[in-house]
C-alpha cells in the first residue's frame, strides 16, 4: 500500500511546523493585536492568509478539486523545491526525470544535494516508461515528467503516464505548465485514483501572470498538508493574491487569448514550413514551437540583430540544431516571419 509517511524524510515526518498568528486565530474580529502589525490601514498592513483559502476555493471550483488538494507557491518553482526538500534525503535519495525537459528540476535537485538521473525520451519525444523505471531504485522518491514538455512541445501519451503511476512506488510529479494550450486533457481527474500523483500548474503561461509569481500543486490532502507545513508561512503575498482573485473572476479573456495563440501557432508553423533552411518543425501542444534549422546559432544571431529573441536550444540533447520560438501577438509573429524570410 502507498503510504507517504514511508517516503518522507525523517526530519519532515517529525517536524513541528511554525504556527503563525493567523494560523492560531482564523475567525473574524474587530481588533487584531496578535501579529505585531502596524494598525494603520493601508490595504497592505496585515499579513495575508497563510493558506490562501479564498484563492484556493476559486481554483477548486474551476478545476473541480478540493481546496485542501491545492498548494499555492511563489511560482511552480517553489513547489518543485518543496517536493524535493520533503521527500529526498540529500546524499542518499534520488530523482529520475526525462531528458530533455524543464531545467529547474535539476537545478533544485543540485541545490538540495540530491542525485538527479536523466532518461532520454524516445524518437518522438515519447516517454520510455521501462527506461524510466529501470533508472529508478529503492532510493528514488520522485519521478518528474512534463506534459506538454518544455522544450519539445509535445504531450506525453496518457497511457504511458498512467503506466508510470501504476508501476512506480514513489511520487510522480506531472508538470502541466502548458496544459491550457493542449489538445490533451489534464490528469487532474485522476488525482483520486492515484495517491502518488502530484500535478503542477501555473499562472505564468496561459493565464498571462508570470509577473505575479503564482504556481499551483495538486495532490492528495496528505501530500499538500506536508508542503504547507514546510513552506514559508506567508509565501503568497497580498498583491499576488488580489491579482489572482481578480483574474479568476474573468477567465473569458484568458480563454480567448489561448484560442488566439493556438491559431497563431498554426499560422506560424505554416509559414515556417515554406523556409528552405527549416529542416524540421516538431508538433506542439503548447504556446511555442521547437524548430530545427540548418545553422541554429547563425539564425539566432540574425534574429538577435533584428531585436527578436528566441531560445537557442541547439546544444540540448535530442534538440540539436533547434530553436524554441514562443508564439507572440499576430503582429510580433508577422514581424518574425518577415525577418526569417529575409534570412
Ligand atoms: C514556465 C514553466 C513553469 C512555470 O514556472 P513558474 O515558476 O510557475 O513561473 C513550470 N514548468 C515548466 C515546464 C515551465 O516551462
Amino acid at each position: 500500500m502507498f503510504d507517504i509517511q514511508n517516503l518522507l524524510r525523517k526530519n519532515i515526518r517529525d517536524l513541528h511546523p511554525y504556527s503563525s498568528a493567523r494560523d492560531e486565530f482564523q475567525g473574524a474580529a474587530s481588533v487584531y493585536l496578535d501579529a505585531n502589525e502596524n494598525p494603520y490601514d493601508t490595504g497592505l498592513n496585515r499579513y495575508p492568509d497563510p493558506l490562501q483559502m479564498e484563492v484556493k476555493s476559486k481554483i477548486g471550483r474551476l478545476k473541480n478539486v478540493f481546496p485542501e488538494q491545492i498548494f499555492l507557491g511563489n511560482g511552480s518553482d517553489e513547489a518543485i523545491d518543496l517536493l524535493i526538500r520533503a521527500f529526498c534525503e540529500p546524499g542518499l535519495d534520488n530523482i529520475v526525470a526525462m531528458k530533455p525537459t524543464y531545467g529547474m528540476y535539476k537545478v533544485c535537485a543540485d541545490v538540495n544535494g540530491v542525485e538527479y538521473n536523466e532518461v532520454l525520451l524516445g524518437r518522438d519525444f515519447n516517454l520510455l516508461v521501462d527506461d524510466m523505471l529501470d533508472a529508478a531504485n529503492a532510493w528514488t522518491k520522485l519521478i518528474f515528467i512534463c506534459s506538454p514538455n518544455n522544450p519539445t512541445g509535445n504531450s506525453l501519451a496518457e497511457v504511458d503516464i498512467l503506466q508510470l503511476l501504476d508501476r512506480f512506488e514513489g511520487i510522480v510529479v506531472l508538470d502541466e505548465a502548458y496544459i491550457d494550450f493542449a489538445e490533451q486533457k489534464t490528469l487532474l481527474s485522476k488525482l483520486n485514483d492515484y495517491p502518488n500523483l502530484v500535478i503542477l500548474q501555473t499562472f505564468s503561461k496561459a493565464w498571462g501572470m508570470a509577473g505575479i509569481r503564482l504556481g499551483m500543486a495538486f495532490g492528495s490532502i496528505e501530500i499538500i498538508k506536508v508542503l504547507n507545513n514546510i513552506k514559508y508561512p506567508y509565501n503568497v503575498n497580498v498583491l499576488t493574491r488580489d491579482k489572482a482573485l481578480a483574474k479568476l473572476d474573468s477567465p473569458k479573456k484568458v480563454e480567448e487569448q489561448i484560442k488566439e495563440i493556438i491559431e497563431e501557432r498554426f499560422k506560424l508553423v505554416a509559414e515556417l514550413e515554406k523556409l528552405a533552411y527549416v529542416t524540421k518543425i516538431y508538433p506542439s501542444d503548447a504556446n511555442f514551437v521547437l524548430v530545427q534549422v540548418k545553422d541554429a546559432k547563425a539564425v539566432y544571431n540574425y534574429l538577435l540583430k533584428h531585436e527578436i529573441i528566441v531560445r537557442d536550444r541547439s546544444k540540448v540533447a535530442l534538440c540539436e540544431g533547434c530553436l524554441r520560438i514562443t508564439i507572440g501577438t499576430e503582429e510580433e509573429n508577422k514581424n518574425l516571419i518577415e525577418k526569417l524570410k529575409k534570412y
